[in-house]
């Protein structure tokens, strides 16, 4: 017997249903059957990683010369030399082991969560602490946490292609329980890890986890953060490549002329290859990958997750941004405001998640229970509900969404669900009809859970008399059409033209005023039997009434949406909800505009997508729309030229977010398979969450082309400096120890540093990245070349002066040496804006910078100055004059272009 059925034998569903496992005995599980994982993640050792700073083969020739240069005779040389190299190989370890460490922390952020019943309560833990023995709570979107046996399911789908290769859902059906025993259970009551419901909802219990289950047998699936290169990183990689064989060229140059001149081989050899070290940009990759990291970790501290690390890249250049409503745009917190039954309309009076309210018709109190529309119209509301209020009624089995809110008013109220539901339980609770009272009268027999396509839920209930209802609510204009009747103060009527004109004109009345509107519905079921999967069982329905609830949007949406306006970015409303209340809210956050259009779905699904991209460009709001509409409004704005960020939550949701240029799922209430289907998570399902990360893509991409002109430009000044300084035939104006010195003191703390710059103030006041852009466009290579021959001309232009004024080969060397340094130090301040000028920008802001720029001024000034460290380095003490000479032609550039303005102007929109 497996160690699955071992478990089963003691798990008795009835106690399941409504304890799940306690703390104590989940802990025992795991350390019996350990973690619910499939394998162990393979983890890069340390030591691995500081072995890779020694393998490139610039490293590697640089050694072995400076050794052979070593047991030539310059022994203290070569030990410097090997002393700059281990020193090198130590920072970049540090930097490469943090982001291996900042990457792996991410990972395990993006790890799945699964929801269980635990010590009674319905809780969401990482799936890899589910234990054999635990109860799963699977709903439509969720991805199965490990093989369980079904015992309580409203019809189930599942997706098995993972397992099976069979694209076409299966049922799924609970299985008999035996005496309150699960003794036996088989593929068609089982779901298995790592596949996907696509419909429906289940309760299971966990008979295997881990490498027990089907799928530890076959597959070693981990969903996480998926490790694709960016197209930048490929792009730099590749440029990287070109920019070495150039190097490499330039510096066997340098060192066959050398020689050729009569300069000693070992030392020229020694000097291209120091040259060719200092140059290449080795650290460019490892420095663009640092950036992404500690950008995706600043995002995740602004609620956003990074699934996929090409999105950072991508977020700065999005042009729309679709949003859902309800719970992005809105707060989600539902409170129903009006009824209407029977010809009447109520108000009702109270706030959020407290019972406490009352219903008034015009300004005077009036008791609901006396309608008998408004009566059942509550009473459906409360019945065809999955939401529990716990101190109402504390053992209904139904259990919600794992989101659960706590009244301020009622602090003992534990209530979970769907905020649209919990207002309805709770509008009903104030009319004094509580789950308790109902769960007396009527059994839950089954139910149809509510789908974004159907956009309707219903139950089946059986009353204590014996008759069997079916109560149904949901979007009204779905609801009316599955309608024949409807319950007036005169009786159950036919539903004719005019009755539904007038429950369509209270319906807009109450869109118009922001509400969203629940239609509800029932009919007495004529026979005993029924089956869900009978399309007839939301037919001929009675209609009843309809409920209006307020959702406020959101206050930091206001200001988000402000701030997309400013950037240059669309943002575009995409919900289920109605026509008039989409466009009521959208018109409270400013993203309807006069002149803009509305469409529905109904009207997408008359539409082409040519006939949709003619007119895209005006719709700023699409409602009643269903997943399928999504997917093409996506695939027309992408064909229209635009980068689309295109949020969803529900499992149909999936292709659209994945079609999307940018795919953004929900935390809280997103399902599984569109988190997996998503680029990033927004953790609180809040659309200032989604600005707030193009804002930060926007910032990581600014600063990885910070660094990228810096390093650029200060390498192409080093290689000028000894490749003109050989070519007018003059001594070599650094030494190879001078060389990669310079490389320690200046590539790779200030570049690290500007990658943590702060944004620019008008970062989002200029209009998207264009998709054709690349690292240089907008004038960088301009400005890079421009700064390396400077810095490179200025260099050779001190030591040129000093050699022909004091004739001291040794004097001349330190002053180019410090001349290199010191533009440098200049230049990756300047670095901070491409609009403004060293003068203009602040240098306190980037204290990281401030202090990088500090200890490369000590570590040049120590080998100028300390005694000993002239010896090695072969300086001289510089003097006064010498001093004038090279903050003279340091400055003359910066200073040069802050009068003419180099800064590029960026155009606003
Ligand atoms: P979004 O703006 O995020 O798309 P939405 O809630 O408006 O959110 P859906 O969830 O697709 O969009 O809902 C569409 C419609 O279905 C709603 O306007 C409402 O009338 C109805 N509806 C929503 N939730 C339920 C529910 N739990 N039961 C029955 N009907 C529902």
């Amino acid at each position: 017997m497996s160690i699955a059925e071992s478990e089963l034998n003691f798990a008795k569903p009835d106690n399941m249903l409504t304890i799940g496992l306690t703390d104590n005995e989940a802990k025992k599980k795991l350390q019996k059957h350990g973690l619910n994982i499939l394998a162990e993640r393979k983890k890069i050792s340390p030591l691995k990683i500081l072995f890779r700073q020694f393998t490139d083969v610039m490293i590697v020739i640089l050694l072995m010369a400076t050794v052979i240069s070593g047991f030539m005779g310059d022994t203290t040389e070569a030990v410097t030399i090997i002393a700059i190299v281990i020193v090198n190989a130590i920072l970049g370890f540090v930097q490469e082991f943090r982001t291996e460490k900042t990457m792996e922390a991410l990972k395990s952020l993006a790890a799945p969560y699964a929801k269980v019943i635990r010590n009674e309560l319905q809780i969401s833990i990482p799936a890899e602490e589910i234990v054999p023995g635990d109860v799963l709570v699977i709903e439509a979107g969720d991805r199965i946490a490990a093989d369980a046996a079904v015992f309580e399911c409203s019809s189930l789908s599942v997706d098995e292609s993972l397992l099976t290769g069979e694209s076409v859902p299966v049922e799924k059906h609970s299985l008999k329980v035996k005496n309150s025993y699960i003794n036996s259970y088989d593929k068609k009551t089982s779901v298995y890890m790592g596949t996907v419901a696509t419909g429906g909802r289940a309760k299971a219990v966990v008979y295997a986890t881990g490498m027990s289950t089907e799928m530890g047998n076959i597959a070693d699936m981990i969903q996480n953060i998926e490790e694709d290169e960016t197209p930048l990183q490929r792009r730099l990689a590749h440029l990287g490549k070109i920019i070495a064989i150039g190097c490499l060229a330039i510096c066997t140059i340098v060192s066959i002329t050398g020689i050729l001149r009569g300069e000693k081989l070992l030392t020229m050899l020694l000097a291209g290859i120091s040259l060719a070290v200092a140059a290449i940009p080795e650290g460019l990759p490892a420095i663009v990958t640092i950036s992404l990291a500690l950008g995706v970790q600043r995002m995740l501290k602004r609620n956003a997750l990074i699934r996929k690390l090409p999105a950072v890249e991508t977020l700065g250049c999005a042009s729309i941004i679709c949003s859902d409503k309800t719970g992005t745009l809105t707060e989600n917190k539902m409170t129903v405001r009006k009824i209407y039954a029977s010809g009447c309309e109520l108000d009702v009076t109270g706030n959020g998640y407290n019972t406490e309210g009352s219903f008034l018709m015009g300004n005077k109190p009036a008791d609901p229970i006396k309608t008998e529309g408004i009566k059942m119209a509550l009473e459906i509301g409360a019945m065809c509900n999955n939401s529990v209020i716990s101190s109402l009624q504390s053992n209904n089995p139904a259990m919600g969404k794992i989101k659960s809110l706590f009244s301020k008013q009622q602090p003992d109220t534990k209530i979970t669900g769907d905020p649209t539901e919990i207002a309805l339980t709770i509008a009903a609770a104030k009319a004094g009809i509580t789950q308790g009272h109902l769960n007396s009268c009527y059994k839950r027999l089954d139910e149809l859970p509510f789908d974004s396509d159907r956009k309707c839920m219903s139950v089946i209930c059986k009353k204590s008399s014996g008759e069997i209802f079916v109560f149904t609510k949901g979007a009204p204009d779905m609801i009316i059409d599955k309608c024949s009747r409807i319950m007036t103060s005169k009786g159950i009527i036919n539903l004719d033209a005019g009755a539904r004109r007038t429950v369509t004109r209270i319906n807009d009345g109450m869109a118009n005023k922001a509400l969203r509107v629940m239609g509800l519905a029932y009919k007495r079921l004529e026979t005993g039997t029924y089956r869900t999967e009978s399309k007839n069982i939301e037919k001929d329905l009675i209609f009843v009434g309809l409920m209006g609830m307020i959702d406020p949007p959101r206050r930091e949406a206001v200001v988000a949406v402000q701030k997309c306006r400013l950037a240059g970015i669309k943002p575009v409303m995409i919900t289920g909800d109605h026509k008039l209340t989409a466009a009521a809210i959208a018109k409270e956050l400013n993203i309807y505009c006069d002149g803009d259009k509305v469409l529905t779905g109904a009207e997408l699904d008359r539409m082409n997508e040519e006939q949709l991209s003619e007119v895209a460009g005006s719709v700023s709001v699409y409602a009643r729309v269903s997943p399928k509409h999504k997917l093409m409004i996506v695939r027309v704005l992408k064909k229209l030229g635009h980068i689309v960020a295109m949020t969803g939550d529900g499992v149909n949701d999936a292709p659209a977010v994945k079609e999307a240029d940018i795919g953004v799922s929900m935390g809280i209430t997103g399902t599984d398979v569109t988190k997996e289907a998503s680029s990033m998570v927004l953790l609180d399902d809040n659309f200032a969450t989604l600005v707030a990360a193009v804002e930060e893509g926007r910032v990581i991409y600014n600063n990885i082309r910070k660094f990228i002109r810096y390093m650029l430009a200060c390498n192409l000044g080093e290689v000028l400096t000894m490749f003109l300084g050989i070519l007018m035939m003059l001594p070599m104006p650094l030494l190879p120890i001078q060389i990669l010195w310079v490389n320690l003191a200046t590539d790779g703390l200030p570049a690290i540093a500007l990658g943590l710059d702060p944004p620019e103030k008008d970062i989002m006041m200029r209009p998207p990245r264009g998709t054709k852009d690349n690292i240089f466009s907008h004038g960088l290579l301009k400005l890079i070349v421009s700064r390396g021959v400077f810095i490179g001309l200025s260099t050779l232009g001190v030591f040129v002066s000093i050699l022909y004024f004091l004739n001291n080969v040794e004097l001349a060397r330190t002053g180019a040496f410090m001349t290199l340094v010191i533009t440098q130090l200049i230049h990756v301040f300047e670095c901070k804006s491409e609009t403004k000028n060293i003068f203009e920008i602040s240098f306190f802001d980037n204290m990281p910078l401030v202090m990088s720029v500090l200890c490369s001024v000590v570590m040049i000034l120590a080998v100028v100055y300390v005694p000993v460290l002239q010896g090695v380095f072969e300086t001289a003490a510089l003097g006064m004059s010498e001093w004038f000479l090279i903050i003279g032609f340091s400055l003359i550039v910066p200073i040069l272009s802050s009068m003419i303005g180099t800064g590029r102007k960026i155009k606003r929109q």
